[in-house]
């Protein structure tokens, strides 16, 4: 953000307004998504490190402006969760994706999936219901589903949030800790929680490179990951050296557009390149 102080108050209210004005944009971008059931669903391989064999696929999220463009979920998400349409947004996606795994099933893929549940979500007493609900409808089982959610769920003191992890759990749903390391949080919920997998930032990623094969955080979190019994999929895999780098520090599952950017739902196959 610039400073406005040097630039006069003029510059300042026209900021401000113009922020006001992206907002407002794309609140109604939002608004209008969720009652065209026009939330737009892309998916992301997640390959097995040794085979490069199709394992999941974690669902994207985007929505389309007027003229068709798709919207980045940094740019919207964040405005999401304020008005809390992630709600109705996050259970339109939840639909879409179990239509999908219906199609997948037929063409014989059998990709389990990834879906992204902020903490504003999971909070929601109706989220766990409209899950399971959902689950019972569209005859899905229990055992492809991962939820994605970060550190900040876990401190969350609300009593029915550690209640709903073992319920899940129970059913066979997988939890994932997206975005592991960087969320400043206390380890000891992963001794606490039923957590299975967690997925390593690709801030930490983006230190391997074709020299550097070695780096003390993704060494650290992979031996963290393998003494708890925890997957871990690396994400923001760009290039073979990373790959090959994680394959090595001993990485469950890999990830990034190195395999594949998050394309349509048709695009994904079952086997990449490693
Ligand atoms: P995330 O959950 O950490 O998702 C991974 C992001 O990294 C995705 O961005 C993906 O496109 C991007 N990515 C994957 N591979 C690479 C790579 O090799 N290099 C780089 N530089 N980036 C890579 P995307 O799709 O823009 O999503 C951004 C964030 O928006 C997600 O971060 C997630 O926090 C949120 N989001 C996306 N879809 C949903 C959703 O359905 N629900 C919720 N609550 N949040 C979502
Ligand atoms: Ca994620
Ligand atoms: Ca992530
Ligand atoms: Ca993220």
């Amino acid at each position: 953000k610039q400073n406005a102080s040097n630039q006069g108050c003029c510059f300042y209210s026209q900021e401000m307004e113009s922020e006001y004005i992206l907002r407002k944009h794309c609140y109604s971008l939002l608004k209008k998504a969720i009652t065209d059931n026009s939330v737009i669903t892309l998916y992301q391989p997640i390959v097995d490190a040794h085979s490069g064999q199709l394992k999941a696929v974690e669902a994207l999220m985007r929505i389309q402006d007027e003229d068709g463009q798709l919207i980045s979920p940094d740019n919207f998400i964040p405005i999401a969760e304020e008005t809390r349409l992630i709600i109705p947004l996050g259970e339109q996606m939840i639909q879409r994706i179990f239509e999908q795994l219906h199609h997948w099933s037929q063409d014989g893929l059998a990709p389990r999936v990834c879906i992204n549940i902020s903490v504003i979500q999971f909070v929601d007493p109706n989220f766990v219901p409209f899950l399971l609900n959902a689950i019972e409808q569209y005859q899905v089982s229990p055992n492809v589903i991962e939820l994605e959610v970060t550190e900040s769920l876990m401190i969350e003191n609300i009593d029915h949030i550690q209640q709903d992890m073992h319920t899940l759990r129970a059913l066979g749903i997988t939890i994932s800790i997206d975005d592991f390391g960087t969320g400043f949080s206390c380890l000891s919920y992963l001794k606490d929680l039923p957590i299975d997998v967690v997925k390593i930032d690709k801030s930490f990623v983006a230190q391997l490179s074709a020299i550097n094969t070695q780096d003390i955080l993704i060494s650290t979190i992979i031996s963290l990951a393998q003494n708890m019994n925890l997957a871990s999929i690396a994400e923001g895999v760009e290039t073979i050296e990373q790959a090959k780098a994680l394959k090595q520090l001993g990485a469950t599952c890999l990830q990034g557009y190195y395999f594949s950017r998050p394309v349509a739902a048709s695009e994904i196959k079952d086997n990449y390149n490693i």
